[in-house]
Formats: structure tokens, C-alpha cells, sequence
């Protein structure tokens, strides 16, 4: 990847100037994400980031399928990232306890983590920590700029001039794109004076990070969320770590209760009172965040493009954001490379909010169903605002075993929350870029829930293992459109001038994994989504009509 100066004046007058093809805001999850993608398509790109380095205290834990789908396409070191990932054994419950290491009194699996669902995927979920995850991403790149702000631009017709402040003065970069990648804040999302609609903050919580083995407190009902319900707690410790690190987090209310009065004597009381006997642990850190669900009112602005948490914000409960971001990104990067290599028009550009926006929205409902959904279980408790009578209504409820099944159930009603396989591959576009071939959609229960893979316009190319043992999502280039055909099938007549790649596919896969005969093809975007499916005759009028102008639709 290479950056360049302009050594011939323009008309903006921005001769002189360091030039690239993107400029990314923000060393995020989704802002690297962003960085490796461009690498892979040729883009020059620079990442600015006003930290000095990555995030260090925790947030994301569950990092879904299809983003270590899209992370293993896009070259990041798989093998170091999964690595770090926490083994299933030890992160694979949500448990429900008085206290952590008191009586347990309900459990449910966290998401599916076996081999089982190698069968409709490469790379199933995992729970690996954000502040683990950065550093890894980290490595993989030499764009990210540490201690470099963005701090405004001005944009033209044809680019964007970006004003950077950095340790050593302030700069400016001249970009045909900018990525707004600067998280829930972001200020170039506020210069844009595009507003993000929904509800900012539903409520506060206190986050301590602190060291400990939670081995003693927590076996042998390991899991990565303890909910603690006795009501002078109140909170849910995240496993980060069973040996090293941990997070306890509570609500609070920031108008009566400042955060600045949670300091260490305070952090370390409250994680104590949510653990049934005390073993040593070490404050790490201790910091505050907003549960709000905001979709921003439009994803660009010329040249200036809102990705991840700049676009969205979810509750966690569900653990979508991050996974939101990556896919955002892996939507987006392979349009901006068509476009700026004259392959595509300008106008694809424009599917990217009509196809992300409607992902936001689905995944920001089903968190905040999930979040309130939770408040069931307090409810079959008997809690109310009165702490001491909580408790007693706490120890009654358990006593008494009908009141004892009313929780039960209502543990049990949350199973959604933790069983998002829907959500995590199932998700379909629709729009200019796929041609829809008259079937019906599958109508499915719980569509948060339920993933029946498909090879109908708009779905993730369904996975399937190749003798060679990659997988069918392998097959996809990343750049231009790949044309999937069954082995021995009729090959496509297609316009040379048109880049595209063509693959055969042994027909005991073609069959298993698309469920489609061998007279049909796939046309696969490089983000693995098909766009065409039908005869072989058909591929290229699919791929004209792709990259047809709006003019010519
Ligand atoms: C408690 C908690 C638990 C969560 N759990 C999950 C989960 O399990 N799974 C999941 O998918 N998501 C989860 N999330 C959400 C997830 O953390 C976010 O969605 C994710 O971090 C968004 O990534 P991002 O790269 O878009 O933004 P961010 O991670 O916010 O990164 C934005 C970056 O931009 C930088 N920046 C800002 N302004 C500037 C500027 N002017 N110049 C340069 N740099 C700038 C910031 O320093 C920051 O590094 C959780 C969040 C919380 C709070």
C-alpha cells in the first residue's frame, strides 16, 4: 500500500499534499477492518487514530461467523485471531446466580459454538475480547497513524481534503473517499450535521476490569456472562479471561451518582458484593458507557461515508455492534475499488446505506428486545425499587417452587438472546445489485434466530466444504464478481472486456450446498452476496445489469 504526494497544482489548490485513496477515521474494530480491505483491493489508505494505541479496557466479546468470515477473506492472520479467541468450554453459557460462586438457578448456551456448525460455516462465533482483538488486526497493517486526530476537511466534487493534528503538527491529506470510523461520537458524523434518530441513553453502566482466576467462584458452571440477581448487586460479570481477566457491570445513575465517585475502594466493594466469598483480584479499570439504540438519518455525504458505530449503535445484548461494523465495511470497500477503477459507475455507491441501513435497523431492534426482555427475570423475582424487601422476596422466590418455576421460565424465555445464528449469516439485500429471480423468500419463524442457508439473489453464498477442504466462500474474489458453475456444466459466454472470475464447483458440492441444478449459475459479488442466480446464459446480462448505469436500468 502506498500513500503519494501530488507534485502538480489543482484546482483546490491542494498540490503538494499527501494523496491517498481513502482516509479512515477511527483504528476501531470496523476502521481496521476497513484498512485491511483497502490493502486487498489496491486502495492506498491511511487510518487516523487519535489514541495512542489500542483500546486497552474491554467491550466487544462476541465476534460472530460471518465476521471471521469476512476477516479470513480480507487476509487477516486467522491462526493469531482465533488463537486468542476463548475456547467454547469455558465461554460457551449465560448462567443466572444469586451470587458468583452462590446458587446457581438458571443457565442457557451462549450461541452455537461446536463443530456442528462447521456444516454452514468455516469460522463459527467466538468470544474474543476487543482489547485482545485490536493489537492482533493491528499487526497486520502499516496505515494506522497513533495520536493523529482528525480534526475537519472541506470536500470538493472530486475529493476531500482532511485536516489532521498529530505529535509532530498539524497536516492535511488529500482523499477520494473519507471513512468515518470514529465510533458512537463521531464527530465527523456531527460536522456532517447528520443526527443520529433513537433513544441515546436508555441507561448507565459502570464497567470494572479487574484481574483474577475466576476458576474457584465459577466451575463447574463456566460460562462468559454471570447474572447476578440478588438485587443489592444487580449486575452481570463478563469473562474476558477464566484466568486472567474479568468485567463486573451495574447499572447507575449518573445524574445522582457522578462517575467520578466510582473509585477504586467503591469498584472494588461492588465486585465484591456480587461474589459469594472473596478471592484476590486486581483493578485494571474502571470506566462508564451509555446503552443507547441510534441509527444515523443517512450513511453519506458526497465522498464522506459513516461505517460501523458512526452509523449505528446497538444495546450489547445481542453483540452486534462490532459484527455490524465489519460487515459495513466488507459491503462497501469492494464498491469504492469497482468505482474508482472505472468498472462500476458512481451510482452503486448509493446501494450501500439501501442495503446496510435495513441490517442496522433489524439488529438494533432485536438488542432492544433482548435488553428488555431481561427485565423479566427481576420481575418473576418480585424486585422492586426497595432493596431489603427485594431480598427477602429474592430468598422466598427460591424457597417456594412455584414462584422458583416463574424465574425458571423466564430464564428460559430469553434463549433468543444467546441464539442469533439468524442475525449472524442470514441477512439478505436486496436493491440494484441483485437480480431477483422471482422466488419466494423463506419464511421463517424466529428470522433473528433461524438461518436455512440459501442461494437465492440477495443471501450469503451458502458454505460448503471443497474436497480440498476451503470452503465454497473461498471461491469468491475479492475485487470483481465470481461466476459459479457446477463442473462440466456449460461455461458462460461472457464479454472479455468485463473482469470477472469464473469457477467450476464439483457438482456434490454444487448440489449439497446451493441446492440448485447444474444448468443454473451464481453470480457472487466479491462480498459474498449473490447477485444473479439463474441459466448460464443469463450470467452476463446479470453482469451488465450490475454495473449498469441507473440511466441504462
Ligand atoms: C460493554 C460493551 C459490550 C459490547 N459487546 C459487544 C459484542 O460482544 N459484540 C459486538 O459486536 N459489539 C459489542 N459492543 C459494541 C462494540 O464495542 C462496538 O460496536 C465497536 O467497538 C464499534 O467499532 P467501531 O470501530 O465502529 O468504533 P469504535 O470501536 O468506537 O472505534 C472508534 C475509534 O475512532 C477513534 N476516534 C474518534 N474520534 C477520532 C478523531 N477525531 N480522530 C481520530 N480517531 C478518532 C476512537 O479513538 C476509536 O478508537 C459492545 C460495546 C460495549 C460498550
Amino acid at each position: 500500500m502506498t500513500t503519494e504526494t501530488t507534485e502538480t497544482a489543482d484546482i483546490a489548490g491542494t498540490s503538494g499534499i499527501e494523496t491517498v485513496d481513502v482516509v479512515i477515521v477511527g483504528a476501531g474494530p470496523t476502521g481496521l477492518t476497513a484498512a485491511y480491505l483497502c490493502a486487498q483491493l489496491g486502495l492506498s489508505a491511511i487510518v487516523l487514530e487519535r489514541r495512542d494505541g489500542p483500546q486497552r479496557s474491554p467491550a466487544a466479546h462476541v465476534v460472530n461467523a460471518r465476521t471471521f468470515e469476512i476477516w479470513r477473506q480480507a487476509g487477516v492472520d486467522m491462526v493469531s485471531v482465533l488463537a486468542a479467541a476463548q475456547s467454547p468450554d469455558e465461554a460457551g453459557r449465560a448462567q443466572w446466580l444469586t451470587k458468583l460462586g452462590g446458587e446457581v438457578i438458571g443457565s442457557l448456551p451462549f450461541e452455537h459454538q461446536g463443530d456442528d456448525m462447521l456444516a454452514i460455516t468455516p469460522t463459527p462465533l467466538r468470544n474474543l475480547s476487543q482489547h485482545r482483538l485490536e493489537p492482533l488486526l493491528l499487526a497486520g497493517l502499516d496505515s494506522v497513524r497513533y495520536q493523529h486526530r482528525w480534526v475537519g476537511a472541506q470536500q470538493h466534487d472530486d475529493h476531500v481534503v482532511v485536516e489532521v493534528e498529530s505529535p509532530e503538527g498539524s497536516y492535511s491529506v488529500r482523499t477520494s473517499y473519507l471513512l468515518a470510523a470514529d465510533g458512537a461520537g463521531s464527530r465527523v458524523r456531527n460536522w456532517l450535521g447528520i443526527e443520529p434518530i433513537g433513544p441515546g441513553s436508555i441507561q448507565t453502566f459502570v464497567m470494572v476490569h479487574f484481574a483474577a482466576d475466576l476458576t474457584e467462584l465459577t466451575s463447574p458452571n463456566l460460562g462468559v456472562l454471570h447474572f447476578i440477581v440478588d438485587p443489592t448487586s444487580g449486575g452481570t460479570f463478563v469473562c474476558h479471561g477464566l484466568r486472567t481477566d474479568w468485567v463486573y457491570m451495574c447499572p447507575f445513575d449518573p445524574e445522582t451518582d457522578p462517575v467520578e465517585s466510582f473509585d477504586e475502594e467503591r469498584a472494588r466493594s461492588i465486585v465484591l458484593a456480587a461474589m459469594d466469598h472473596e478471592v484476590p483480584f486486581e483493578i485494571l479499570g474502571i470506566s462508564s458507557w451509555n446503552m443507547s439504540a441510534q441509527i444515523a438519518e443517512r450513511y453519506r455525504d458526497g465522498r464522506v461515508f459513516l461505517i460501523g458505530d458512526a452509523a449505528h449503535r446497538f444495546p450489547p445484548t445481542g453483540g452486534l455492534g462490532l459484527n455490524t461494523g465489519v460487515a459495513d465495511v466488507h459491503n462497501l470497500l469492494w464498491k469504492i475499488a469497482a468505482v474508482e477503477s472505472g468498472r462500476a459507475p458512481e451510482s452503486i455507491l448509493e446501494t450501500y446505506e439501501a442495503e446496510r441501513r435495513p441490517v442496522a435497523q433489524f439488529n438494533s431492534d432485536q438488542s432492544l428486545i433482548n435488553a428488555f426482555k431481561l427485565i423479566e427475570i427481576p420481575i418473576a423475582f418480585g424486585v422492586t425499587e426497595d432493596v431489603d424487601a427485594s431480598v427477602a422476596a429474592m430468598h422466598e422466590t427460591l424457597a417456594d417452587p412455584d414462584r422458583r418455576a416463574g424465574v425458571e421460565a423466564a430464564i428460559a424465555n430469553q434463549a433468543i438472546h444467546f441464539d442469533l445464528l439468524g442475525l449472524q449469516l442470514g441477512h439478505s439485500y436486496s436493491g440494484d445489485l441483485v437480480m431477483d429471480d422471482g422466488s419466494e423468500a423463506l419464511v421463517l419463524e424466529e428470522p433473528a434466530r433461524d438461518y436455512v442457508p440459501s442461494s437465492r439473489p440477495g443471501a450469503r453464498l451458502p458454505h460448503g466444504w471443497l474436497p480440498d477442504r476451503r470452503s465454497t466462500l473461498d471461491l469468491i474474489a475479492p475485487d470483481v464478481p465470481t461466476v459459479l458453475v457446477a463442473a462440466g456444466a456449460e461455461a458462460p459466454a461472457l464479454d472479455p472486456s468485463v473482469p470477472v472470475k469464473v469457477v467450476e464447483v464439483p457438482v456434490e458440492v454444487w448440489s449439497e450446498a446451493f441446492a440448485i441444478d447444474a444448468a443454473t449459475a451464481l453470480l457472487v459479488r466479491p462480498d459474498q452476496h449473490i447477485a444473479f442466480r439463474g441459466p448460464v446464459a443469463g450470467v452476463d446480462g446479470a453482469l451488465r445489469a450490475m454495473f449498469a448505469t441507473n440511466a441504462d436500468r
